[in-house]
């Protein structure tokens, strides 16, 4: 018998496995003991870690996934006045990154079919506007299908490439690490991200020496002694609790991303009314369950579905709700735009459903049970 359901969050931290909290106040107690709160073995541990699972030369730690953009742009000498190609959809930092730098961001459009940019586009303004850089963001769970492509046409046109991966930990690309042949990416260990810290965090991955060298130094001052200094940088180094928070968790990733990718695929396979269009990544690509993203074109429709999850007691999420050049905060930043107008429609018609670790059979059944009586009585 399934237990009966009468609430379903949209997301819920609190579900670990046993053993883990306990785990983590024995290493807290110790560190805060040793008061131990800046670098040491942790910090210098969860690289390592981080290193070997993605498959990369270099993982630099740092304080959240939007300074982890920053440096990246900052190391490949991305600043004043230089032309930044970034996605129209996308969370808002990715766009912020570029203009904190004092660079000037170009808007790509969506491509609706992967959340990713639009090649054509993308190609085209870098073609016509000869950018220094582009950056690209890695949504829902998956990359671009286009992903060997962009990073080809960047390279053969000298355009450096940053990844924003915030969303991408635990991505295969080609049975592989989605951030291993990336000139530079990022992540962020925000909470509610797949591998989430007990605060905020974040890591710029590389292969390139001289790039992590200048993230790295970057992220501690510009230090190159104890007070010498070779640029101005900031203080973006990781705590160390955080470090110790995050090896604990890499303990249990593989059975949490487990966990995210059935009930992403739960949905995908229950919920399939044609009025909605539950997304799946491209092909060569492996999920990491990070969220569920449904398409309702009919925005009526959406509204009452909207309404009818809230009645429910079911949680919900619109990630994102508008593009980067409608947000009012863009606007005197903004050089152009490439490419069709798609990802206003694209944002406006997204709908998220629950999707967290250890979510529920009964859970994933009662969302799915909703959604689909919803639709079937909606049936004009
Ligand atoms: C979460 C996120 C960020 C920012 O990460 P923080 O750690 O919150 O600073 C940047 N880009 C994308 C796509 C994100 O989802």
């Amino acid at each position: 018998m399934m237990q009966k359901i009468t609430t379903v969050p949209f997301i819920d931290l609190s579900r670990t496995e046993p053993g883990f909290h306990e785990a983590l106040i024995q290493t807290f107690d110790s560190l805060v003991k040793a008061k131990q709160f800046i670098g040491g073995n942790p910090v210098a541990h969860l690289e390592d870690r981080l290193q070997k699972d993605l498959g990369v030369n270099y993982a630099i730690s740092c304080a959240n996934g939007t300074d982890a953009l920053q440096l990246a742009l900052r190391a490949l000498d991305v600043g004043e006045s230089d032309l930044v190609l970034v996605p129209n959809v996308t969370f808002w930092a990715t766009f912020e990154a570029v203009v904190n730098v004092g660079a000037r961001p170009v808007t790509i459009d969506v491509d609706p079919l992967d959340g990713g940019v639009c090649f054509e586009a993308f190609q085209k303004a870098i073609f016509e506007r000869k950018p220094k850089a582009a950056v690209i963001a890695h949504l829902y769970g998956w990359g671009t299908a286009h992903l060997d492509d962009l990073r080809k046409l960047c390279l053969s046109r000298d355009v450096v490439l940053l990844e924003d991966g915030a969303q991408a930990f635990g991505v295969q690309y080609k049975n592989t690490s989605i951030f291993k042949d990336a000139l530079i990416s990022t992540t962020s260990f925000y909470p509610a991200k797949v591998l989430g810290a007990a605060g905020d965090g974040g890591a710029v991955f590389t292969n390139d020496p001289d790039l992590a060298h200048r993230v790295r130094r970057l992220s501690n001052h510009g230090r190159v002694s104890h007070y010498g200094y070779s640029d101005v940088g900031w203080n973006s180094r990781l705590d160390t609790l955080q470090a110790a928070y995050l090896n604990h968790s890499l303990d249990y990733i593989s059975a949490r991303i487990e966990s995210r990718r059935m009930a992403v695929e739960f949905y995908q396979n229950r919920i399939t009314h044609s009025s909605i269009q539950i997304m799946t990544p491209p092909s060569d690509y492996r999920e990491n369950g990070y969220c569920n993203v449904c398409q309702i074109k009919d925005s009526r429709r959406k509204v009452a579905l909207e309404s009818t999850l809230k009645r429910a007691n079911i949680g919900y999420a619109n990630i994102y709700p508008e593009v980067m050049a409608d947000q009012s905060g863009a606007k005197k930043f903004l050089n152009s735009h490439y490419g069709e107008n798609y990802g206003k429609k694209f944002c406006s018609s997204v709908i998220n459903l629950p999707v967290f670790p250890y979510i529920t059979d009964a859970e994933l059944h009662r969302v799915a049970n909703v959604v689909n009586e919803f639709l079937e009585n909606s049936d004009a």
